[in-house]
């Protein structure tokens, strides 16, 4: 990454916040230091930074609880946040990604490991889809906008909120209906870099993604395709639409 990002530590133990500060600022970008989610409240309210280190366990409010208040404020919620845990447990992973975390790393992490899993972070802002509009059982996804809408009828459409990912995947997705995609083959096409992300996250975004869509009536074009991936189809609907 020959860019410099702003990216904000968020993590009481001083000897790790250094090494990370160090490490980071070696590898060119410009750390910014918070001992608190408080304390990191307060640094966000005057700038934005690119990425998001936050350590599980803080004194006060958790980092988990953190990363949720950064998701659910229009502002910030853009904002890549890899969450520092020394927790390796599985339910403990979903309820990261759950709160919003878009990457999840145990400690002890060697520097490589966390460069590498920033790079992917900010790699995967980029937008890696066509601008291309689909359209297809109602729904449709404009990436140029940044809209997905249900049109019950051709005069009422309702605006489906999505979070980054799932925006990404649902287009995708529908630009590649009624065809079964691995796991590891939508962590290329969505994520873009796979080599750091558990196949267990996509998991984790298709559950949201359905959530989403089960507001319009619509999760069940999102298909799971047992022991083989997940499949986007509209025929149902189609025949649902000509019986009716
Ligand atoms: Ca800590």
């Amino acid at each position: 990454m020959s860019l410099s990002s702003n990216i904000l530590i968020v993590e009481d133990e001083p000897a790790i916040a250094e090494l990370l500060a160090i490490n980071l600022q070696h590898a060119g970008h410009c750390p910014i230091r918070a001992a608190s989610a408080e304390e990191a409240l307060r640094v966000i309210r005057d700038v934005l930074p690119d990425v998001l280190l936050i350590d599980w366990m803080l004194p006060g409010m958790s980092g988990v609880a953190l990363a949720r208040a950064l998701r659910a404020d229009s502002r910030t919620k853009g904002i890549p946040i890899i969450l520092l845990t020394a927790r390796g447990e599985e339910g403990d992973k979903v309820q990261g990604l759950d709160a919003g975390a878009d990457d999840y790393i145990t400690k002890p992490f060697s520097p490589k490991e966390l460069l590498a899993r920033i790079r992917a972070v900010l790699r995967r802002r980029a937008p890696q889809l066509t601008d291309e509009l689909v359209e297809m059982g109602g729904l449709s996804v404009d990436p140029s906008s940044r809209r997905a809408l249900y049109k019950k009828n051709r005069r009422d459409a309702v605006e489906i909120r999505l979070g980054p990912t799932e925006f990404k995947l649902l287009h995708y997705l529908m630009a590649h209906p009624e065809r079964v995609h691995s796991r590891g083959a939508l962590l290329d096409k969505v994520w873009g870099d796979h080599v750091f992300i558990e196949e267990r996250t996509v998991d984790v975004h298709i559950k949201r993604l359905r959530e989403a869509l089960s507001q319009v009536q619509c999760a069940d074009m999102v298909e799971t395709v047992r022991g083989a991936g997940y499949r986007f189809s509209a025929q149902n609907r189609a025949a649902q639409a000509s019986a009716a």
